[in-house]
């Protein structure tokens, strides 16, 4: 679908907002420091198979300046081929043929392809319609005695909720009384807006043991071609992951993990600067497709915004999509692509405000001359 929807975006000439990924390159000072550690000969080798030890320690230095975490570089982070893998090699690791993963739908298409790598079997449970709230009560309900992991997403893509404090909460001690382990997929967590707080689930009381924590550097630094991320966690939990991982890219991104650790130990002006310039974009789109009468629910966190498409006269947000390159020349993503079930997220779609103002301006240029 991704890829039908690009190469409709190209014949048609239409601003892009259905993919994911920013229009601008992440910090001089990080690329020229992959450019520095090519020509200095850090990196163009095999790296370490858990990634190299200064990484590992800046990631474990992040987790402790952001979220008072306490980690341990040797054994409790294993740095992978983007946030992709960990997630993959993670679900690998902790799930067996027959098993269950639980997750809240729409889910980020990677989650059903890794769970069917592993084996296992996907239970989608919808966030609630429209407000796109975590439903704790349905959770439950669909626990079975084969569930043995919830694999959990917040900032969450496509709807851009960030879960609180209460739902997270209510998530634990759900976790705790079917005994589950937990796959916590954090790639959003830089990028949340005013108003809201990111709260990384292994912090939740007794949620440290069982939960293995995933970072993208691609999102956190946008340099999403650089694929390199990472899974956090108890040594236990990282060791078991480890396994996988070694066989499915053994080592990547050699040079560019010596850049990223340089990354994410930029001063707090950057990391302000960031969330601040892509809340002014979001403000934007949601501000522009609010003034067409689309109803938005307004991103909390992320890259996507939603609309519902109802009261524009389609029910369908495939076929929204589908015309909405030739009525307006923007492209956009139905939610329909991220749920089993076809009827669930029918009526959303969802819009990428990771792109330059100018860019998000000619889109909402074009959408008012076809539906203003
Ligand atoms: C982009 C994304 C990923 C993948 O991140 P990479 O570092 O590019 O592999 C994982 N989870 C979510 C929710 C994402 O949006």
């Amino acid at each position: 679908m991704f890829g039908e929807m690009s190469a409709l975006a190209i014949r048609t000439g239409s601003v892009n907002l259905g993919q994911g990924f920013p229009d601008t390159d992440g910090p001089d000072v990080v690329r020229d420091a992959a450019i520095r550690a090519i020509q200095e000969g850090r990196g163009n080798q095999y790296p370490p198979a858990h990634g190299v030890p200064e990484l590992r320690r800046a990631i474990a230095d992040h987790q402790q300046r952001f979220y008072a975490i306490t980690i341990d570089p040797g054994t409790d982070v294993v740095v992978t081929t983007g946030a992709s893998e960990a997630i993959a090699a993670a679900l690998l690791a902790l799930v067996e043929q027959g098993d269950e993963v639980l997750m809240f739908a729409p889910w980020f298409d990677l989650y059903a392809a890794a769970i069917s790598l592993a084996g296992a079997s996907r239970v989608s449970v919808p966030l609630t319609p429209g407000t796109f709230r975590p439903d704790v009560a349905a959770l439950r309900a669909a626990v079975t005695p084969r569930t043995r992991l919830l694999l959990l997403n917040s900032p969450h893509n496509p709807t851009g909720s960030v879960y609180t404090r209460e739902e997270l909460t209510a998530i634990a001690d759900l976790v705790i009384e079917k005994d589950l382990w937990v796959i916590s997929d954090e790639a959003y967590e830089h990028l949340v807006f005013t108003g809201s707080v990111h709260i990384p689930f292994c912090t939740i009381p007794g949620m440290a043991e069982r939960t293995v924590t995933i970072g993208s550097a691609g999102k956190s630094l946008s340099l999403t071609g650089w694929k390199v991320g990472w899974a956090t966690g108890p040594a236990d939990l990282i060791a078991a992951v480890r396994v996988p991982r070694q066989h499915l890219s053994f080592v990547s991104g050699g040079p560019f993990q010596w850049a990223v650790a340089e990354g994410l130990a930029l001063p707090d002006s950057y990391w302000a600067g960031f969330r601040d310039q892509l809340q002014l974009q979001r403000d934007m789109l949601c501000d522009g497709l609010t003034a067409l009468g689309f109803p938005v629910t307004v991103a909390q966190g992320t890259y996507f915004a939603t609309t519902d498409v109802r009261p524009l006269g389609y029910d369908d947000g495939w076929a929204f999509c589908r015309e909405l390159p030739t009525r307006a020349g923007v492209v956009a993503i139905p939610h329909e692509v991220f749920h089993d079930d076809p009827d669930a997220g029918k009526p959303f779609v969802r819009w990428a405000f990771c792109k330059r103002p100018e860019v998000l301006e000619e889109a909402l240029m074009r959408l008012r001359r076809a539906f203003g």
